[in-house]
């Protein structure tokens, strides 16, 4: 048997919206990777003050939207850890849990233009592949000049070159790095929580059944 391709895509769904699954199913597809799991964090490094709904909740509503859909699954590796979740821990306990599988960390736009924040940045982008997708209101672009025109800080243009033989950019370590331009959902969940809370439809941002346990259970309200 080969390796199993695995996506990883994180967030606190918080809730999960259309814009999560499409990017992952559209990843899944684009990159042919085998699955894509979607990692909720027990508490985000970025949101520790502002805090989430418990994580019972968001993950209900992973299971939920998740159901009969093939190739995409929650994963729940970070809530077995104290604390705020480190990517970089994650895709290593990951990858000894799963030692035939190989990762690749699914990224929008907004959290890549990040990345040089988080924790052990350099060892995670040695550890696993890159997929880097349009986050609305900006959209990636492919090809060679595709990370030069993002502006980000020189240390990170500085970790990567382009392949032309594989029309991908690679890490220092050699690790890939692709941009996959998606279709453009402009929806958040902070957007999704503020409608709850102002007493509006979500209806079509995302999951029916993710918007009925958001209203059974109260949540987004107070
Ligand atoms: P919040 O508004 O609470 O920050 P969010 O909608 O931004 O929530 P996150 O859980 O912060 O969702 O994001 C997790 C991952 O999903 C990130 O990589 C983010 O770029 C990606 N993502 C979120 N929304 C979209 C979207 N509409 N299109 C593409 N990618 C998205
Ligand atoms: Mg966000």
């Amino acid at each position: 048997m080969g390796t199993r391709r695995i996506g990883l895509q994180g967030g606190s769904f918080d809730p999960v919206h259309f814009g999560h699954l499409r990017a992952a199913e559209e990843v899944r597809e684009r990159a042919g990777l085998d699955e894509v799991w979607l990692v909720l964090a027990r508490v985000s490094p970025f949101k520790v003050r502002s805090g989430t709904s418990p994580a019972e909740d968001r993950l209900r509503m992973l299971e939920l939207a998740l159901e009969g859909a093939p190739g995409l699954r929650p994963c729940t590796v970070e809530l077995e850890r104290e604390g705020p979740s480190f990517t970089v821990d994650t895709v290593a306990e990951l990858a000894r849990r799963h030692p035939d599988a190989s990762f690749t960390l699914v990224l929008g736009l907004d959290a890549f233009r990040e990345i040089h924040g988080w924790h052990r940045w350099t060892e995670l982008l040695s550890s696993c592949d890159l997929a880097v997708t349009s986050r609305p209101p900006e959209r990636v672009e492919e090809g060679a000049g595709a990370l030069a025109s993002l502006g980000l800080p020189i240390a990170v243009q500085e970790a990567f070159w382009y392949d032309p033989t594989q029309a991908c950019h690679r890490h220092r370590s050699g690790r890939r790095l692709d941009f996959h331009p998606l279709t453009a959902l402009d929806i958040s969940s902070t957007a999704i929580r503020r409608l709850v809370r102002e007493g509006r439809s979500i209806r079509f941002l995302t999951d029916r059944a993710v918007a009925d346990w958001i209203a059974t259970r109260g949540l987004y309200r107070a």
